[in-house]
């Protein structure tokens, strides 16, 4: 996806639902009441926006904002994903070790 070239909803709720189940990012919560569940993504009026399912609110999104989100989830998944591998080489480590 070029910088500039507008996204089609599907693309659109594919980034915020990458983000959703990103276990490292803060969650996106209802702005009426933090205690319910995690806001999801849904198409709404042609527009892809985010809904808690526990009450009536709604946010909606800038492309800019959406963005924003996707670098942020593909920064911390990379970080993840190394993380684990750095862990894998240290258990090998340990293991050839003992
Ligand atoms: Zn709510």
């Amino acid at each position: 996806m070029e910088q500039g070239v507008t996204m089609n909803n599907k693309q659109r709720i594919d980034i915020l639902t990458s983000y959703k189940d990103n276990p490292m990012v803060h969650p996106l919560t209802c702005g009426n009441n933090s205690l319910h569940n995690n806001l999801v993504p849904v198409e709404e009026n042609k527009k892809a926006i985010l809904k808690c399912l526990d009450c009536d609110y709604t946010q909606s999104l800038d492309d800019e904002f959406i963005k924003m989100l996707r670098e942020y989830d593909k920064a911390l998944r990379k970080i993840l994903e190394k993380y684990k591998i750095m862990v894998k080489e240290l258990n090998n480590e340990n293991t050839s070790n003992s």
